[in-house]
């Protein structure tokens, strides 16, 4: 807080609180307009502070034992206890996401993340590969790359930050610099204080605010960056990934996967599944449920179910504990959803429910849950990711129409299958182009320690995040073989 009473959320580098060079900006509540604070716009220079002093960390991080690390996971989760509920507050009103049904549950699983991935590394073994010399002895060593450099999106805050990158990083032994968007980094500015109150060495976590195309691609192309990890929209994970080309690269990009109900559904299951799947987080998942493909057979059924089910949202202040959905994060958000569902509709959809903002609220980014039926897959609201709580169905009548409609958006994250027959629902899963299927769940479902990931040939990113697959990527194999010429002969 400043002298006048204004919110600052600084930057964090090297154990030290930094405002940068004056340069600010407002950040703001999604759901009032209102000012929250500012944070600081950092540059190159605070990029090139943070590396350099992750980068004199790094080698004393890397010689820490796995039960050393463990032991700072575990000081950062109770750190992030005990302030649950001033980030829980502070994720909502940057964010717009209710605090009660969602942010205190983000909270809670960045404690879980921290937790879970000191656990991992403790059980985490490396490997002695036979050898075809009789006096070796090879050994595939699990080691740290060292200044790891991570960007994330705004959809979870601290959800992504935490359980894709910080709690499996630090456990990895690595030294993290971490660029938040700007419009969500108040909340990361203070999870820093987690940090600092949790004494972890200094320069392990450092935070860097700014423009991502300043700070973000300054992460990326520093020679003190090791690897990066990147989650966010497509078209920026390939920027980084050619900014960043020889650099280990975790990619977690856009997702649009499809939700296929057959026509032996049980449709109340699944149109609930589908509901949770499309309207969580005001629709702003990666792994979201945007796109339905249903069955002309239970179609009917399907969609009069998710129109009573969207009826049953309330929309509202995210303060109030009767709200499950907030507005949408950003006005240009907004303004894309109700456009791809009037071109939907332009195109001959029936827009069942919602469909645009609800009016007499204090911004225009409370989108309605909405229900679009009869979808062209020609539409932007099937071949695109929509980032909003909208529940499109896209019919068919022969299962020989499903491999095209699957093939109708390139992205490849997650997906869904609703059957009762599970043996013919496994089948299509395992031929299903995405990194994760759910059979009778929604898309969205994921547990922490599965992982997530896009599929090859899709555009929804390289590589896997979650649990120890998360400590695998953000880890490198060392192989050092023994010359081991000296037979004790004891037997
Ligand atoms: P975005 O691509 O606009 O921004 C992501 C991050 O990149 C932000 O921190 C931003 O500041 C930074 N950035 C912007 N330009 C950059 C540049 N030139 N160089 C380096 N960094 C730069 O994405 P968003 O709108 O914040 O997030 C929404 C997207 O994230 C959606 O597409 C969603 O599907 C995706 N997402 C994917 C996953 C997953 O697991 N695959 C998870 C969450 C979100």
């Amino acid at each position: 807080m400043s002298k006048s009473g204004e919110m600052r959320f600084p930057m964090y580098l090297g154990g030290e609180w930094v405002s940068g060079d004056g340069e600010s900006r407002e950040v703001r509540n999604p759901a009032t307009g209102e000012k929250i604070g500012t944070i600081p716009l950092g540059g190159a220079a605070e990029v090139d502070r943070a590396v350099r002093t992750a980068g004199a960390v790094a080698p004393g991080l890397a010689r820490m034992t796995a039960f050393e690390r463990a032991e700072l996971c575990g000081r950062l989760a109770d750190a992030v206890a005990a302030r649950r509920e001033e980030l829980a507050r502070t994720l909502s009103a940057e964010h717009g996401k209710p605090l009660h049904s969602e942010a205190l549950g983000e909270v809670d699983a960045c404690v879980g993340a921290f937790r879970e991935s000191g656990e991992q590394i403790k059980w985490m073994t490396s490997r002695v590969i036979p050898m075809r010399d009789p006096t070796k002895r090879a050994f595939a060593l699990r080691r740290p790359r060292g200044v790891y450099g991570v960007i994330t999106p705004w959809n979870f805050p601290l959800g992504v930050a935490c359980i894709y990158y910080l709690g499996p990083g630090l456990a990895a032994g690595n030294a993290l610099v971490w660029v938040p968007p700007p419009s969500t980094s108040a909340v990361a500015s203070e999870l820093m204080a987690c940090v600092e109150a949790a004494e972890l060495p200094r320069g392990a976590i450092n935070l860097v605010i700014g423009e991502g195309a300043v700070v973000g691609d300054a992460l990326v192309t520093h020679p003190g960056t090791n690897a990066v990890g990147f989650t966010g929209s497509t078209g920026t994970g390939h920027k980084v990934a050619t900014r960043a080309a020889g650099k280990p690269l975790l990619l977690e990009l856009g997702g649009n996967g499809p939700s296929i109900v057959l026509e032996d559904a049980d449709v109340e299951a699944a149109a609930s599944a589908v509901a949770g799947g499309s309207f969580a987080n005001a629709g702003q998942i990666c792994t979201s449920t945007e796109r339905i493909i249903a069955h002309e057979a239970v179609a009917d059924e399907l969609a009069e179910r998710l129109v009573g089910l969207a009826s049953g949202v309330r929309l509202g202040d995210p303060l109030d504990a009767a709200t499950t959905m907030g507005p949408v994060h950003t006005a240009d958000g907004a303004r894309k959803i109700v456009e791809q569902v009037e071109e939907a509709r332009s195109m001959g959809a029936a827009v069942l429910a919602g469909g645009g903002t609800l009016a007499g609220m204090p911004t225009g980014q409370f989108v309605q849950p909405t229900v679009v039926d009869r979808v062209a897959p020609e539409s932007r609201l099937n071949k695109d990711e929509t980032f909003g709580p909208v529940a499109p169905i896209v019919r068919f009548s022969e299962l020989s129409q499903l491999p095209s409609l699957v093939a109708s958006s390139p992205y490849g994250l997650s997906g869904a299958i609703f059957s009762r027959d599970t043996e013919r629902a496994f089948a299509l899963a395992e031929e299903m182009p995405c990194g994760i299927v759910n059979i009778n769940e929604a898309s969205s479902y994921w547990e922490p320690q599965t992982p997530a990931g896009g599929a090859s040939g899709s555009l929804s990113g390289v590589g896997r995040s979650g649990g120890t697959w998360s400590i695998e990527e953000m880890s490198e194999v060392r192989t050092v073989v023994l010359n081991a010429v000296e037979r004790p002969g004891l037997g």
